[in-house]
C-alpha cells in the first residue's frame, strides 16, 4: 500500500526516486492509498503522467472517495445520496448510489470545488430535516496542490465538512486515512491480510497510524510532510522503518519485513 502525496510526488514536482521503486515492485501486488477525493483515478494517472511518473494504472488507486462509496454501498446498497465535492466524488458515489436531493440517507463531503452557499445551505437543510447522517471522505485540515496552474495550499476534507458540522451540531463519520476503513478496503482489494502488506507512507499521524491499527508493517519516507529533525508525533505509533527516501528500499528488505 503506497500514498501518493510526499511519497511519489509532492505539489506539483515528482520525487525522482519514486520511478525506478515503482518499476521494481510492479511484480508485487500493490495499490495507492489516498486522501485526495477530487479527482478520479483517471485524472490522477495522466497527472501523474504530465509529472513523468508512468508507473501507476488507475484500478490501482484507491481515493478516499471511492473508499466512502464503497463503505456505503456495503452499509445501505443502492444508497441516495447529497454530495459536496469535485468530480471524483460524484463519480465514485454514482457507481454504488444515486444522487438525491430531497430525503437522502447521506450528505457526502469531499475535497474539490462545490462548496458555496448554496450547498452548503441545501446540505444543512437536508441533515436537519431528513434521515441523512453525514460523512467527510477525509479529516484532513490541508493539502498542496494547484489552482489556476499556482501552486497552493487547498482545504482538505476535514476543512469543507466543518461548515456542515458547525451548522447542524452533527458529528461527521470520516472514511479516509487515519481510519481504519481506509486501510480495510485497500486490504479487500489486494486480497491479502494485513500481516502479509506493507504501507508505505510519509505521514506519521495518518499513514503509519492507521496501517499499524490494524497490524499491518509500515515505513515512513521522509520526502514529504515529515522530516527526520521534526519531532516525532506523541499520539501516532512508530514505523517499523524510517527511510529519507524510497531510493533506500530495495526489494530484499522490503521481503525482510513481512
Ligand atoms: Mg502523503
Amino acid at each position: 500500500m503506497i500514498d501518493m502525496d510526499g511519497v511519489l510526488y509532492r505539489g506539483t514536482n515528482p520525487i525522482p526516486e519514486a520511478i525506478l521503486f515503482l518499476e521494481a515492485i510492479q511484480k508485487y501486488p500493490h495499490i495507492f492509498l489516498t486522501n485526495n477525493s477530487s479527482e478520479t483515478p483517471e485524472s490522477v494517472v495522466s497527472r501523474l503522467k504530465d509529472l513523468g511518473i508512468p508507473t501507476c494504472l488507475a484500478e490501482h488507486i484507491l481515493t478516499s472517495a471511492i473508499a466512502t462509496a464503497d463503505y456505503l454501498g456495503g452499509l445501505e446498497p443502492g444508497f441516495g445520496f447529497y454530495a459536496v465535492g469535485g468530480p471524483g466524488l460524484h463519480a465514485a458515489l454514482r457507481v454504488q448510489g444515486h444522487e438525491d436531493d430531497t430525503d437522502p440517507d447521506y450528505v457526502v463531503i469531499g475535497e474539490g470545488e462545490g462548496l458555496d452557499y448554496r450547498s452548503l445551505t441545501a446540505g444543512i437543510n437536508i441533515l436537519l430535516r431528513g434521515k441523512a447522517r453525514l460523512v467527510g471522505t477525509n479529516p484532513d485540515a490541508n493539502l498542496d496542490g494547484t489552482l489556476d496552474g499556482r501552486p497552493v495550499v487547498l482545504p482538505g476534507g476535514g476543512a469543507l465538512v466543518a461548515p456542515f458540522q458547525a451548522a447542524t451540531g452533527m458529528e461527521p463519520l470520516f472514511i479516509g486515512k487515519p481510519n481504519p476503513i481506509m486501510f480495510e478496503q485497500g486490504l479487500k482489494r489486494l486480497g491479502k491480510p494485513a500481516g502479509e502488506v506493507i504501507m508505505i507512507g510519509d505521514r506519521p499521524d495518518t499513514d503509519i497510524k492507521g496501517a499499524a491499527q490494524l497490524g499491518i508493517s509500515t515505513i515512513l519516507v521522509c520526502t514529504g510532510r515529515f522530516s527526520p529533525d521534526d519531532p516525532y508525533p506523541e499520539d501516532a505509533p512508530r514505523p517499523d522503518l524510517m527511510v529519507s527516501s524510497l531510493a533506500e528500499l530495495d526489494l530484499i528488505r522490503l521481503e525482510a519485513m513481512v
